[in-house]
C-alpha cells in the first residue's frame, strides 16, 4: 500500500506529574490507538493492581545497576529514591519498522531522549490544578504521607519543565484528554518530514 514502505516511526515521550492520571490515559489509548509502549525497569515496590512485565519490570537495585553497566539501558533516572530506566533493545527496532512508540518517563529522562532522538515529540499531561493533583495522589492511598509530600514537591518542579515539551494536554475530562492525544499523534504522523517517502513513491509510481 502507498506509504507503507520505509515509514519513519514516531517516538513520543509522555510525561506527567505523579497522580495526574497518565496510566489511566495510556490504558485507554492502548485500546484506541495503534502504538508500542516501552516497559521500563524499576527498583520501586510493586503497587496493588500492578503486574510484573506489564506495568514495569520490577527488579532489584543490583540487577538494575548491572544492566546499566552493560549498556542495556537507554536512559534512566532516580526518582523518589528508586531507579527507573528504559531498556534499550526494542525501541530502535520498532522505530525502524515505522511504528509509533510511547515512552512514559519523567522530565529528566525526557530531556535525555530528546538529545538522543531529536525528532521525538514530547507530550506533557497536566492536572487542572495542583489541589486536584494532591487529592488524586491521596485517593490512590498506595503512598505514605511522606511519599505524597515528596511526590508533590517533585510534581511542582516537574510542572516547570512542561514548557520544554511540544504539546500540553490538560487531564480534566478523560475523554477530552484522549481525543487531544490521538489528534496530536495523527497530525504528527502527517508531518512532511515523516511523509517524504510517500511523496517519493507517488512520483516514482507515476
Ligand atoms: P511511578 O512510581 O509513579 O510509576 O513513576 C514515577 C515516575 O517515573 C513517573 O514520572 C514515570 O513516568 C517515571 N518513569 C517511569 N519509567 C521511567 C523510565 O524508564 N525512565 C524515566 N526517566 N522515568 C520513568
Amino acid at each position: 500500500m502507498l506509504g507503507d514502505t520505509q515509514k519513519k516511526g514516531l517516538l513520543i515521550v509522555f510525561s506527567a506529574p505523579s497522580g495526574c492520571g497518565k496510566d489511566t490515559v495510556l490504558a485507554r489509548l492502548e485500546k484506541e490507538a495503534d502504538f508500542r509502549r516501552s516497559i521500563s525497569m524499576t527498583t520501586r515496590q510493586m503497587r496493588d493492581g500492578e503486574t510484573d512485565g506489564v506495568d514495569y519490570y520490577f527488579v532489584t537495585q543490583d540487577y538494575f545497576l548491572k544492566k546499566l553497566e552493560q549498556g542495556q539501558i537507554l536512559e534512566y533516572t532516580n526518582y523518589n529514591g528508586n531507579y527507573y530506566g528504559t531498556p534499550k533493545s526494542v525501541i530502535d527496532d520498532w522505530l525502524k519498522k515505522g511504528e509509533t512508540v510511547i515512552l512514559k518517563i519523567e522530565v529528566e529522562g525526557a530531556e535525555n531522549i530528546k538529545k538522543l532522538y531529536p525528532d521525538s515529540i514530547g507530550i506533557f499531561l497536566i492536572p487542572p490544578s495542583i489541589k486536584i493533583l494532591e487529592q488524586r495522589l491521596r485517593n490512590r492511598s498506595s503512598e505514605t504521607e511522606d511519599e505524597v509530600q515528596s511526590r508533590m514537591t517533585i510534581a511542582r518542579n516537574e510542572l516547570k519543565h512542561a514548557v520544554n515539551y511540544d504539546y500540553i494536554v490538560v487531564n480534566d475530562l478523560l475523554d477530552d484528554a484522549i481525543e487531544d492525544i490521538k489528534s496530536i499523534i495523527r497530525s504528527e504522523k502527517h508531518k512532511t518530514e515523516r511523509s517524504k517517502n510517500i511523496i517519493r513513491e507517488v512520483i516514482n509510481n507515476a
